[in-house]
């Protein structure tokens, strides 16, 4: 079947089963084209704890499709492929966090978004790539603050604040990001020299300290956009090209390094999402126990945007 008819389908369902589809910057391009929110966490979760649509579809990793589900118990929140499964989230254990707080009584847990739900009900605020440092500052409870479970993040948050940062557990990371390697990055700064370079904070330590500018995916398109440069070099997941090249088409953008892809968030496709719209199987719940808990450090965050 062509692709044509096939997004015509999607385009039916979704209007009979007032769903709306939301898809991580990381997509395959033809889902990016078709879904009705892209962007980062910051921006799917918004778009989950606003939506009207009774069916939610989640183009992106199961903590991405679980956070919807949180912030939505009444509402059917599908995933086109349950086998999405981001592996930082998996870094993080709830012993490990307990063990911490215990440790360190007066401090207050930050916890990335990319951690399961059942985590997220022992933090007291989440936070993502977007807004991790912003919500570090504000928050005005004790001290340290406890954070994971990404150190690269960590990393970057602590060199821009004054407040203590203690990183849960010490060796967490993105599989993804950590493949862009310093010799990547000098090699494609040679071959354009002079090219600005934007990037991720899930990259290690020594790929950021090369970078012009630090940010969320959602912030880096931003930035290219809003700059006056025309040309930037990108250490970031590839399918962040496709949406650069979408919003900012008369820019040129270089990927660090080729082989940076997230195979998990290419799982979803066009017919996945037909499927799912059709047949309403791979739903996502979350028991309510931990919902309720889950919701709360999620919609801290939420109150502090
Ligand atoms: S890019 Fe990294 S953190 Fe994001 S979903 Fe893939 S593995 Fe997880």
């Amino acid at each position: 079947m062509e692709e044509k008819q096939i997004i015509e389908q999607i385009e039916r369902l979704k209007r009979h089963k007032n769903a709306v589809i939301l898809a991580h910057n990381y997509e395959r391009p033809e889902v990016v084209d078709i879904a009705d929110v892209v962007g980062g966490s910051t921006t799917l979760t918004k778009a989950a704890a606003e939506t009207s649509a009774d069916m939610i579809i989640v183009c992106g990793v199961d903590f991405m499709a679980e956070t919807v589900a949180v912030l939505n118990p009444d509402k059917k929140v599908i995933m086109p492929d349950r086998g999405a499964v981001c592996p930082m989230a998996q870094q993080i254990f709830e012993k490990d966090l307990q063990e911490a707080k215990e440790k360190y009584p007066d401090a207050e847990v930050l916890l990335y978004m990319n951690t399961h739900a059942k985590t997220k009900t022992l933090a007291d605020c989440i936070c993502t790539s977007g807004n991790a440092l912003k919500i570090a500052e504000l928050m005005d409870g004790g001290s340290p603050i406890l954070f994971g479970p990404d150190r690269g993040l960590a990393y970057y948050v602590s060199n821009r604040t004054t407040k203590e940062i203690i990183t849960i557990p010490e060796y967490g990371y993105c599989p993804v990001h950590h493949q862009i390697a310093i010799e990547d990055l000098k090699r494609a700064k040679e071959e354009h020299p002079g090219v600005k370079v934007v990037g991720h904070p899930e990259c290690t330590p020594e790929v950021q300290d090369q970078m012009d500018y630090i940010g969320s995916t959602s912030g880096i398109v931003e930035y290219c956009r809003d700059a006056e440069e025309a040309e930037f070099l990108v250490a970031a997941e590839v399918g962040l090209m496709h949406v650069l090249k979408k919003e900012a088409p008369d820019k040129t953008f270089y990927p660090v390094s080729n082989t940076t892809v997230c195979t998990l968030m290419k799982m979803p496709t066009l017919l996945k999402i037909r499927e799912a719209l059709e047949r309403e199987k791979q739903r996502v719940v979350v028991p309510e126990e931990i919902a309720i808990e889950a919701r709360r450090p999620i919609e801290r965050m939420l109150e502090y945007l």
